[in-house]
């Protein structure tokens, strides 16, 4: 994107219904990318509006399902290898089921610092797991962990389980870590959006909002990362239940956010808060409605990052967790920046998963060692 007005142009085409189109990447600056998933029905006319209007642009994805079906291969492949193993692999994606039943292995074999807490229910019904790296105390200061808010951003999910067994196997072996959860507390929530995360594997694998159904509307689901009440209903979201961004009627109506505020709010002692997304490469901090590049402070940030200003939209999850007091929040955008977008390799998981460990971990032991 070139311009505002190209901006503009590009937000103009993404209200145009008819042409069902998916936008991977919204336009929101000149010093980002715009990603379009195109219907093969729509692809002349939105070719001849980017001709018209002087938009410049390149194929990324020629044949999106070839993509799909080798994932969807993939994983059958990876499901038949770990039944006969008895094994989990990490470098694969797995279901909602593989992922719970795995939770639990997880904290039968680390007892004494990883437990399971259910922190409610998703609207249909399923249980919301959050994972929780302590070695005692209560009510210890907090950092909080989650990923996969949006369903089909499957590299964030499997970073978070990555990262949680990570956790469990370093600790008493890695100094660092140690020292830090002897005096604060991890909590992850690694499938933030449980109804949408099963609908990828069932449905529809580009899937990103809750599930819930909107009264007057045939479209279901709200954007989980709209509905939290920070600007709620500003720039960057919809007021339209069929868009991938709709905020939602108000402000924390989705169960699954309102879990969450209830658990962070009950506990009042979070000092951090991380939501990992996919994709574009980079981490942002709170909050506006608007990106800007800033020189990079933090030491230790792997360069495939560059920080930016704020989620680009209002009713994000950092935002809120800012405006009630958690100084260090973050959401991060994994990879890739565009090559594969949401299908992610599978082959990809592990190094995004350690390369996104060396921020993790370095942005915890700011908080541990800035106390507030
Ligand atoms: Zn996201």
């Amino acid at each position: 994107v070139q311009n505002e007005e190209q901006i503009e142009l590009l937000q103009a085409l993404e209200s145009q219904e008819a042409w069902e189109l998916d936008f991977w990447l919204d336009p929101v600056s000149t010093e980002l990318p715009v990603d379009i998933r195109v219907p093969r029905s729509s692809l002349s006319s939105v070719k001849e509006y980017l001709r018209v209007n002087n938009i410049a642009y390149s194929v990324l994805i020629n044949n999106l399902q070839e993509l799909l079906n080798a994932e969807k291969a993939e994983m059958e492949m990876n499901q038949m290898k770990e039944r006969r193993t008895r094994s989990f692999n990490f470098g694969a994606y797995h279901s909602l089921e593989t992922i719970y039943s795995w939770m639990d292995t997880l904290v039968a074999q680390y007892p004494n610092l990883v437990s399971r807490q259910e922190i409610g229910k998703s609207y249909e019904n399923r249980p919301m797991y959050v994972l929780k790296f302590s070695t005692g105390g209560s009510k210890r200061p907090a950092i909080w962990i989650d990923t996969g808010i949006h369903s089909r951003e499957w590299v964030s999910q499997a970073t978070g389980v990555w990262t949680a067994n990570k956790i469990a196997t370093d600790y008493g072996t890695d100094a660092s870590l140690t020292s830090l959860l002897n005096t604060m507390d991890i909590y992850m929530l690694l499938l933030a959006n449980p109804d949408g995360y099963a609908y990828t594997h069932s449905n529809d694998r580009m899937w990103r909002k809750t599930r819930s159904i909107n009264s007057g509307s045939v479209c279901r689901g709200v954007d989980p990362n709209r509905n939290w009440d920070a600007g709620f209903g500003g720039p960057g979201a919809s007021r339209n239940p069929c868009s991938d961004s709709y905020h939602g009627p108000s402000a924390h109506s989705e169960i699954e956010v309102r879990n969450v505020v209830n658990l962070i709010q009950g506990h009042g002692n979070f000092k951090s808060f991380i939501s990992v997304h996919a994709y574009s490469q980079l981490l942002m901090y709170p909050y506006g409605y608007s990106c800007e590049k800033v020189k990079l402070k933090m030491k230790v940030l792997p360069s495939y990052l560059i920080l930016l200003l704020s989620d680009q939209a209002s009713g994000g999850s950092i935002d809120w967790s800012y405006n009630i007091g958690i100084k260090y929040s973050y959401a991060f955008e994994l990879r890739d920046t565009g090559r594969y977008g949401f299908i992610l390799p599978s082959n990809q998981i592990i190094p995004t998963a350690s390369e996104t460990w060396l921020a993790l971990k370095h942005l915890m032991e700011y908080v541990r060692d800035h106390p507030y």
